[in-house]
């Protein structure tokens, strides 16, 4: 019998909220059991043989995935680990730019990034440091691995919205990166410009504009991204406002998922 959320704080734990396990209820406990497979026995006071029939229970729930709280960010590194899987790396400086390195015997791509260079090894991606990237950001790099077509930035911008196919994507836009932007930088476009300079952005040059702070972003060598912000002003009533802006060919470079994680580790990296 599978044991929902209930079932466990009804018929197994204690039910006396003693936060032993290091949650603050039986409740809150039982749904991690459930949905995030946090181990049964990190509650200290349920009886062995009913411990161990419990578990066997949740074992057989979590291998159908039932209740299970969905990894998003899993599935999306896996997709795109799949996709990237059969790239042939000698394709990628014609393609994507950067440049073929030997490591120890292996062939793989230094990508520049931001203001760094990404080290690619098949589906293996580390930083300068030699840090893991985190697996949203790993999902990007990897679909433009895929992806990545040979189109030369054309220095025309456009909005997210004007590409196809997006706009249920920019209520994520809006309130995963600028809106966050917004918040962090209201009041501080010249700690948002310092910030961004660091980050390697340059000027943006042939683009009328009055905004406050108008730079670009060279995300991977194909990939510009600008950004945009208006602060706001003392005798004015007037709010802040951030704009992302993409190079018109930034679709043969990525999918629209991908430009929003794109988007949001560039938030996160200002923000930081
Ligand atoms: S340790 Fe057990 S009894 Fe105590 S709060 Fe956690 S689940 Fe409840």
């Amino acid at each position: 019998m599978a044991l929902s959320v209930v079932d466990l704080y009804r018929t197994v734990l204690p039910k006396t909220n003693c936060k032993d396990c290091g949650f603050p209820t039986c409740l809150s406990f039982a749904s991690m059991v459930v949905s995030e497979q946090h181990p049964l026995k990190n509650c200290p006071h349920i009886d062995p043989e009913l411990l161990a029939k419990s578990e066997l229970e949740l074992a057989e729930q979590y291998a159908e995935g039932k209740w299970l709280k969905r990894d998003l960010a899993g599935e999306a590194l896996k997709w795109a680990q799949n996709r990237a899987a059969s790239m042939a790396v000698e394709d990628l400086p014609d393609r994507i730019g950067g440049e073929l390195v030997d490591c120890d015997g292996k062939t793989g791509l230094k990508l520049p990034y931001l203001n760094g260079s990404l080290l690619i090894i098949g589906t293996d991606i580390t930083d300068e440091s030699d840090n893991k990237l985190t697996r949203y950001e790993q999902v990007f790099v990897l679909n433009h691995l895929a992806q990545g077509g040979r189109a030369l930035p054309t220095g025309k911008w456009k909005g997210l919205v004007e590409f196809p196919n997006t706009v249920s994507k920019m209520v994520s836009m809006k309130s995963q990166v600028e809106e966050p932007l917004i918040k962090h930088f209201s009041g501080k476009g010249k700690e948002l410009q310092a910030r961004a300079l660091a980050l390697g952005a340059t000027p943006l040059q042939g683009q009328q504009n009055d905004a406050d702070v108008a730079l670009v972003f060279q995300i991977f060598p194909r990939v510009p991204v600008s950004l945009m912000f208006w602060d706001v002003k003392d005798d004015e009533d007037f709010e802040a406002e951030a704009k992302l802006m993409f190079d018109e060919t930034v679709v043969e470079h990525l999918d629209i998922e991908s430009i929003i994680f794109m988007s949001e580790r560039l938030r996160q990296l200002l923000c930081q």
